[in-house]
């Protein structure tokens, strides 16, 4: 039995074999047989993919230039050169032509033999050179693959999915049926990764370190996503608690779904709203059956990282109406476009930047992409004529941000109304609290905002400077640290002074512990994957606000993360024993 330890990122045990996503291009690159007619597309589609890979390295060369130097700039002079090298084009187009093989697969299969030549050459040179095929190359694909990772899709049984790292784009296209749970080497517990599983309801361990080379496809592994562990090889016994603690969480799951029907409110009477995570629309059923108030926040960029193409105004528009009918009369929070950081979206210009949790991400690149965000608007606008819509901005980090997004709504529903479109006359306008600069800056946000939501996620993030997909420093993305406290309590308290409701649909949120501390600092709506719905309202009904006011006030005296967590486990100990 081999074990391997990593970061509990979704629940739930579950034994199946292993799919090692090992050699990413030999895995995810497909390979057919195409038609005699359908040759001429093939390649045109190629032309297509080198067009964009050539304006990709221009602009990489030319940033090159400007903030490294000339001889950095040289090597992506190069790869243009590559890009543009009649020769590799004469090749490609006479393998496609002799062996009707899709287009990726000949790339592929040239590269390895070129490469293959090149590695084995004693000159450095030559050896650099097959480095730089293979990245030209690498980019090519990238384009004609982009979003199209058909084993992840096509699946054709059970599996655990193993790989390195994954995409929120593969996420989102991997077949949920035959994906029975995931184990990755890097990402942390709020990695969009994390996160799509954990609505997916897909058990999941991320952050195991070496993995891909121990494990081979086909053998059976357990992933134990309640614990972070992942075993091979396993005995009799293991199997035996992973089928355990099946039956076990399914018996948890039907004594919680009574629940359902009934509010959250404390035993001392405090009204609470709990509110529903949704990544794609489908998921606003399963909110709705996790006896969801409404959706909290729904992570609109998900609908632009499906495969095939970024969406227009009439699809959004029925989108967004769908998950609002689903809802049926409960409020449904869309937060705009937050693409950039590890949600690169090349269609839209949104690439990957040197820094790009810092760069140019969500707010930041709707408001420099004005008919992008004016789309998503009306399109939101048009879908509140349906119900209770509310619009949320994501990463505000300035008033003047805030500002200049009203003013793009306002613009939207003039637009609507001039070409017909039946839109609301009023929306509610909240923002996210997610970077510390608008935490410090709550009470002057708080003027222009309707609502608050605080996303602890990213919050953490910005905090600790801790980037939140990287295991080696997942550590330090902990919801109890002081620091991040002391922004969380001071978001709610401006809220609460300006009468707006202050939400939290962080991942802090989610866990029952946390969400007693949270009540005590004055929160009044919580909103987390539907799956953490019943845990978290049966904490809150067997609370009282009063003790976790108590607890808050006894928490922000305290001087270390591992001091908060004793505690608050210690005091819902006690409140546990009191239920017996
Ligand atoms: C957050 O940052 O806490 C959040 C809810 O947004 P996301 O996880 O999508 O970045
Ligand atoms: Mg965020």
């Amino acid at each position: 039995m081999r074990e391997y330890r990593g970061i509990p990122a979704s629940p739930g045990v579950v034994a199946a074999p292993a799919f090692v996503l090992r050699e990413e291009e030999e895995l995810s690159v497909p390979s057919y047989v195409l038609e005699p007619d359908a040759i001429e597309g093939e390649w045109d589609r190629f032309l297509g993919a080198v067009d964009k890979a050539k304006a990709e390295v221009e602009e990489l060369r030319d940033r090159a230039r400007s903030t490294a130097g000339e001889e950095q700039a040289a090597i992506f002079e190069a790869h243009l050169l590559m890009l543009s090298d009649p020769d590799l084009f004469e090749s490609l187009q006479a393998n496609l032509n002799a062996t009707y093989r899709n287009i990726e697969r000949v790339i592929v299969e040239f590269e390895r033999e070129l490469v293959e030549k090149l590695a084995g050459a004693e000159d450095p040179y030559l050896q650099a050179r097959a480095a730089d095929i293979h990245d030209v190359t690498r980019r090519i694909l990238s384009h004609l693959l982009f979003r199209e990772r058909f084993t992840l899709a096509d699946l054709e049984s059970d599996i655990i999915l193993v790989a390195r790292d994954l995409l929120p784009s593969d996420m989102i296209s991997l077949n949920r049926a035959r994906v029975k749970a995931i184990a990755t080497e890097a990402g942390g517990r709020t990695s969009h990764v994390a996160i799509l599983a954990r609505a997916f309801e897909i058990p999941a361990v991320l952050g195991l370190g070496e993995l891909v080379e121990e494990i081979r496809t086909g053998e059976t592994i357990v992933v134990d996503g309640d614990r972070g562990l992942v075993v091979a090889e396993p005995d009799t016994a293991t199997l035996a608690r992973a089928a355990a603690a099946q039956a076990a969480a399914a018996a948890l799951e039907r004594e919680l779904a009574g629940l359902r029907d009934l509010p959250a409110t404390t035993v001392d009477g405090r009204r609470l709203l709990l509110k529903a995570n949704i990544e794609v629309p489908e998921e606003a059923l399963a909110a709705v059956e996790h006896g969801a108030e409404g959706v909290g926040l729904f992570r609109s960029e998900f609908l632009f990282l499906q495969p095939g193409h970024v969406p227009g105004e009439d699809e959004q528009y029925r989108a967004y109406r769908r998950v609002v009918e689903t809802m049926a009369g409960r409020p449904v929070t869309i937060r705009t476009l937050d693409i950039g950081g590890d949600k690169v979206l090349p269609e839209l210009g949104a690439l990957d930047e040197k820094n790009p949790l810092l760069g140019w991400r969500a707010i930041r690149f709707c408001l420099a992409n004005r008919e992008v965000f004016l789309t998503q608007l009306r399109a939101i606008l048009r879908a509140a004529a349906h119900g209770d819509v509310r619009i949320m901005f994501p990463m505000i980090s300035s008033p003047e941000e805030l500002e200049r997004a009203r003013e793009l709504v306002v613009e939207a529903r003039t637009e609507c109304r001039r070409r017909g479109h039946r839109v609301p006359d009023y929306i509610k306008v909240g923002i996210m609290i997610e970077v510390p600069a608008a935490a410090l800056a709550s009470d002057i946000l708080a003027r222009r905002a309707d609502f608050f939501s605080i996303g602890t996620n990213d919050l953490i993030q910005y905090t600790m400077a801790v980037d939140r997909g990287n295991e080696k420093v997942a550590y330090l993305h902990d919801p109890y640290q002081p620091s991040v406290l002391r922004l969380v309590k001071q978001t709610i308290e401006s809220g609460r002074a300006a009468g707006i409701p202050v939400g939290m649909c962080g991942e802090m949120a989610s866990d029952p512990s946390a969400a007693f501390l949270l009540l005590g600092l004055g929160l009044e709506e919580f909103s987390m994957s539907s799956a953490s719905l019943p845990a978290v309202k049966r904490l809150l009904r067997s609370v009282s606000a009063v003790e976790a006011e108590e607890a808050a006030l006894a928490v922000m005296s305290m001087s270390s993360s591992a001091e908060v967590s004793a505690y608050l486990a210690a005091r819902l100990a006690a409140i546990g024993e009191r239920q017996r």
